[in-house]
């Protein structure tokens, strides 16, 4: 189990039974077995990766580290199937081409797939994730709480901080969870031809119909990967942070300190769907959200989350963790010399708010009038394609 004094170590399989008692505990090293054997799921790893190798628990630290999260997912996703829960397996796919997939095969398992270049471009951006973050939050890393924090040691992986690897766990958790969401929503109603993948193929093309309903879709995996990435930060630190009975400034800090983490970590998604300025033309032909609004979205339904879950965090400290969480994300995506990264800078220059989320157009698009149309379209969208879809989990 992750006590504190082990350390962030991974959670172990005594640990995955006792929080989800009734539900069969993944194998990674069974499911390479059933990967390998699977015909369907080869033919969509070449398709998207141009590779079928798998890696295999043992490879390297990063690895084991990443399987051991993704079994922490899976058996949170697979506690809400209706029956079948050994349905959803995970694999990890050995390709340096940053993506996730789900799959679903005519051996009827619902797969979860994340590539070592997606890891690995997580696993770079983490630490500096985590010094944005104590700049951009340093009355709570000065807390006391924090301090139990600095002593133990990082995931293992190749992280240089406790807080990067921290960071890299609930961003694969929300990958992982993302995924989990098309498998348990029964997105495959919809995606006819086998799977789906975070990075299409495929250029947006101007050519077909609206995408709207890719597009809606992906917003309800990323809510199902929001509450799973929560639920797993939770049972994470909470461990880490051996909770106790908290008096009532103990209790806040750790509330604020969880729902940071969570909030900044879910974010880190964003330096695999890089937000620029929105194009409403472009929207119709492409398969995901416009980065921009599918981060104001995330960001939305995070601070819902955080309202519902932690009490002890008032309106102003929530709506302060979701504006910073937002401009440590997006100002790790932009690229120095770029013609945003001007923008950027000067706006620091200037001082005030946020410069990042005005160098990318967050901050325009918090005030365009069609984003509220846009995302009313997805919902009707969504209505549409309901009757389609078979869910796993209780509707
Ligand atoms: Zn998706």
């Amino acid at each position: 189990m992750l006590s504190g004094s082990e350390g962030l170590s991974s959670p172990s399989k005594e640990a995955y039974s006792a929080l989800t008692m009734s539900v069969p505990i993944h194998d990674f090293a069974f499911s390479l077995t059933a990967a390998n054997d699977d015909e369907d799921l080869r033919v969509q790893l070449i398709k998207y990766f141009k590779t079928d190798e798998l890696s295999a628990p043992g490879k390297s630290e990063l690895v084991d580290a990443t399987s051991d999260v993704m079994t922490l997912v899976i058996q949170q996703a697979r506690s809400l199937y209706v029956c079948e829960p050994e349905r959803l397996v995970g694999a990890i796919s050995a390709s340096s081409t940053a993506n996730a997939l789900a799959v679903w095969s005519r051996t009827r398992l619902d797969w979860i797939v994340i590539s070592e270049g997606l890891m690995e471009l997580l696993r770079d951006a983490a630490d500096d994730m985590g010094r944005r973050f104590v700049k951009a939050f340093p009355e709570l890393v000065d807390s006391q709480i924090w301090q139990c924090l600095q002593g133990k040691p990082p995931l293992k992986g190749g992280f240089q901080t406790t807080l990067g690897s921290l960071l890299y766990f609930a961003a694969i958790t929300f990958f992982a969870g993302h995924e989990a969401g098309h498998h348990l929503d029964g997105h495959d109603g919809y995606f006819v031809k086998g799977s789906h993948a975070e990075a299409p193929n495929d250029p947006p093309d101007q050519s077909v119909a609206p995408r709207l309903t890719d597009q809606a879709l992906e917003r309800e995996a990323d809510w199902i990967g929001l509450t799973i990435c929560r639920i797993s930060m939770i049972k994470l630190l909470s461990n880490l942070w051996e909770v106790r009975e908290f008096n009532e400034a103990e209790r806040q800090s750790y509330q604020r300190s969880i729902a940071a983490l969570l909030c900044a970590g879910a974010m880190m998604a964003v330096m695999k769907i890089t937000p620029s300025e929105i194009d409403w033309t472009e929207i119709p032909g492409r398969s995901h959200p416009p980065a921009v609004v599918r981060i104001l979205n995330l960001a939305t339904t995070l601070s819902r989350a955080i309202k519902e879950n932690f009490g002890d965090l008032d309106d102003v400290s929530r709506r302060w963790i979701r504006l910073m969480c937002m401009e440590v994300a997006v100002g790790a995506t932009i690229k120095p010399g770029t013609d945003v990264d001007r923008v950027y800078q000067e706006r620091i220059a200037r001082g005030g708010e946020p410069a990042a989320i005005r160098a990318v157009g967050i901050r325009k698009a918090i005030h365009d009038p069609q984003l509220a149309q846009y995302n009313e379209a997805l919902s009707t969208s969504l209505q549409g394609i309901k009757p389609l879809l078979r869910p796993r989990k209780r509707v």
